[in-house]
């Protein structure tokens, strides 16, 4: 599931690829993959707008449109947004692309989703939807990390994937955070000492940063707009390294299951 490095990486790439273009036509083949408005609605309010800007919020693309409105996309599970250059031969759409933007210089964004998890949402204020979601890990303060996890009973790991408190994180993401900050995820939030708190912002960061430099996890699904895959699964210290030598030291590491979601760790460096 692309996370916020990906989402990043996406929203990058797009910029250069959708900014100043105006939508010609624009076409829903599964009308489930717009959450709002009605389908028909979504296809006739978004032609003739224009693509003034492409940002991200937690896992959330944001297109800003011009003269108003912003088209949102969630990626969700196996989501992919895929540019088609003005003059490009055109993609052989599959089964799986479920709506075309047409572009009026040419060339398209398809939104392609083989398990259909993912969701497009065209709105006049992006609070309708992004409202209630938590901090960015790369904009939030030291202080504002710490108050997070201050007086939380719950366990770390699903505190962290938790996105009404910290927005962005998912389940690779965190299980490296926790590794590198040296912190097992099933600790209690609120017995976390001080040095804990502050490797682990430090750690959220470095590995978010790490990965937006390495364009992204390519685990399976995940692609950029262009279809190239990232080059950050070949960083991962333990996530889906169950049994392979702990980097730092040599331990096995171990899956285990945490709140129904697999859970990488290494029992030497992460200790109880
Ligand atoms: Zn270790």
């Amino acid at each position: 599931m692309p996370e916020l490095p990906e989402v990043e990486t996406i929203a990058r790439a797009l910029r250069g690829q959708v900014v100043g273009q105006a939508v010609r036509a624009a076409q829903v083949r599964w009308p489930r993959a717009v959450a709002t408005p009605a389908p028909d609605e979504f296809v006739a309010a978004l032609v003739g707008r224009r693509i003034t800007a492409v940002g991200r919020r937690a896992k959330f693309l944001v297109l800003t449109l011009a003269p108003q409105g912003y088209l949102l996309i969630h990626l969700r599970m196996t989501g992919r947004l895929l540019y088609e250059a003005a003059g490009a031969d055109p993609r052989p759409l599959d089964g799986h692309t479920h709506v075309s933007l047409y572009f009026q210089g040419g060339g398209a964004l398809h939104y392609h989703d083989q398990r259909k998890f993912g969701r497009l949402y065209l709105v006049g204020d992006p609070d309708e939807v992004l409202r209630g979601l938590g901090l960015e890990p790369l904009e939030a303060s030291p202080e504002q990390f710490a108050a997070l996890l201050r007086a939380r009973r719950r366990q770390i790991k699903p505190l962290l994937l938790d996105q009404h408190v910290l927005a962005g994180l998912g389940n690779i993401y965190t299980d490296e955070s926790l590794w590198r900050a040296g912190v097992h995820p099933l600790r209690r939030a609120d017995t976390l000492a001080a040095a804990d708190v502050s490797r682990l912002y430090e750690a959220i960061r470095a590995v978010l940063t790490e990965a937006i430099a390495n364009k992204g996890t390519t685990l399976r699904d995940y692609r950029a707009p262009n279809g190239e895959t990232g080059e950050n699964q070949w960083s991962l210290a333990v996530y889906g390294r169950a049994g392979e030598p702990c980097p730092r030291c040599g331990q096995a590491v171990q899956r285990v299951v945490v709140g129904s979601r697999g859970t990488h760790l290494c029992p030497q460096c992460q200790s109880l």
